[in-house]
């Protein structure tokens, strides 16, 4: 009876997020997002699927019906095209702002995929030549551009607020979902899910990754609506984040020393959102006049396309962006702003010997221009690296943030010598007070609470709280994991 619920990826660990639902023979996934980590157990993981091929494809009676997507972080949405790959021609749903977030991400995280595979059958084939012997068959890339294409043709649109019941279910027999905003980025949301066996209904929120209040750009988290089970993520379950207010101030403070003793400020970016708030909050301070107008630089095609998507999107900005935008032509961009193109510009800025800022993906530093800028000016005092977001273990950008005095980039040691600072006030995600805050409107109603999306240490300490706190069952599930509820 109720729902089968059988957790697939973000199971102690921050990356890969993807649950399998089932409830009277209907099948929906929630997310489908890539696993990020070591080479091999990355591609071992992301291409084994939840569901099986005959599900995939659509045949029998336990076929995948559905997929909603919380958000379009690839960590979320960037296995789908996997799900193409393998069969899977049904509906995915998310709202606008993700379905267009989703077209450059995911056309650029197969282009990842394709050249990955061939920097592999490329080294293969060099060592091949000085005598190595022969190794196993070509690597084959995850997924191609045409999985993902073929996968965006299959994304279909899903409102805030608006009760909706999936393909293949009825008002008595399967899913019926209704979105609300996450407040975590542009597009995001949580997911109510209801699912009725003969009659009897459960509801399962699942909380896709929950943001904060006041974050530049974007409104604030919804409050969680009422459910029987919760599925909700703990990355940063161990840690208060400091006050949004100051953030600013730190930066200004930041960009006006590293000018002033002429270094570049080289700053690993994902590719959305944090981009875009780091865009508008310096384009304020230049105007304030409270940094000096160096020239900056955002160094990454798909920050560029997604800014687009971002000044687009008004429905979704809050009312301080929507007050900036009124003072200006365009809160993504100023004079001495460039969105660089071609590898030539890129390249360019390492033969520039005056003060900039880069701004370049991606956000751990685990592949994409970033890694150009690091290895010209890592090794220089005078630059700032400057970390903005979440690294994730054994990715470059945690050796970095964690100061190994020794880091490999593009296979060669380098020393960490530039200056390596952090601005975590713009974390996206909630931490522990405000995880406790948000599920609060729900918890007299949760019977049971699963923590998903978080590494061991940051679950064990939220599911702590929440038992102390609420006095709630609280489990952390491996991958493979299977519960029945309701
Ligand atoms: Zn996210």
């Amino acid at each position: 009876m109720g729902i089968r619920l059988h957790f697939w990826g973000a199971a102690q660990t921050v990356t890969g997020s993807s649950h399998h639902l089932e409830c009277a023979g209907r099948n929906i996934l929630l997310d489908c997002g890539l696993y990020q980590g070591r080479r091999q157990e990355a591609q071992e993981i992301n291409s084994h699927l939840a569901l099986n091929a005959a599900q995939l494809s659509g045949q029998g009676p336990d076929a995948l019906s559905a997929v909603v997507l919380s958000h379009a972080h690839i960590d979320h949405s960037g296995n789908l095209p996997s799900l193409a790959k393998q069969g899977y021609r049904g509906p995915v749903f998310a709202t606008p702002a993700t379905i267009d977030l989703c077209h450059p991400m995911l056309k650029d995280s197969a282009h990842i995929q394709e050249g990955d595979a061939e920097f592999m059958n490329r080294r293969r084939g060099k060592r091949r030549q000085i005598g190595a012997p022969e190794g196993a068959a070509p690597v084959e890339p995850l997924y191609t551009e045409d999985d993902a294409e073929q996968l965006l043709q299959q994304l279909r649109q899903l409102k805030l607020h608006e009760p909706t019941l999936l393909p293949g279910s009825s008002r008595d027999e399967g899913f019926g979902v209704s979105l609300t905003n996450a407040g975590h980025m542009l597009g995001s949301t949580c997911v109510l899910v209801e699912a009725n066996e003969r009659g009897q209904k459960t509801r399962l929120l699942f909380s896709g990754d929950v943001g904060r209040k006041n974050l530049p750009i974007i409104q604030d988290p919804d409050p969680a609506p009422q459910a029987d089970y919760l599925i909700m993520e703990s990355t940063y379950g161990n840690r208060l984040h400091q006050p949004i207010g100051p953030v600013k101030q730190k930066l200004a403070g930041l960009v006006r020393r590293v000018a002033a003793r002429g270094g570049r400020i080289i700053v690993p970016a994902f590719a959305v959102e944090r981009t875009q708030q780091m865009i508008m909050l310096l384009h304020q301070l230049i105007d304030e006049k409270l940094i000096p107008d160096i020239p900056m630089f955002v160094d990454s095609p798909l920050a560029t396309s997604v800014t687009e998507v971002f000044r687009q999107h008004t429905e979704d900005w809050d009312s301080e962006i929507a007050d900036f935008s009124r003072t200006t032509t365009d809160p993504f961009g100023w004079q001495r702003l460039k969105y660089t193109k071609t590898v030539q510009e890129s390249k360019a800025l390492n033969d520039l010997h005056v003060p900039f800022l880069v701004m370049a993906a991606s956000g751990m530093c685990e592949a994409g221009r970033i890694l150009h800028h690091l290895k010209n000016g890592i090794e220089d005092p005078k630059n700032l690296i400057l970390i903005t977001g979440y690294q994730a273990a054994n990715t470059l950008g945690r050796k970095i943030v964690e100061r190994q005095p020794e880091v490999n980039i593009f296979g060669e040691p380098m020393r960490v010598r530039a200056e390596v600072d952090s601005i975590g006030e713009l974390s996206g995600h909630a931490d522990q007070h405000e995880l406790l805050s948000w599920m609060e409107p729900t918890v007299s109603t949760l019977k049971k609470v699963f923590l998903v999306h978080g590494e061991p240490l940051a679950q064990a300490a939220l599911k702590e709280e929440i038992e102390k706190r609420y006095k709630l069952e609280v489990i952390c599930p491996k991958r493979g994991d299977r519960f029945e509820i309701g």
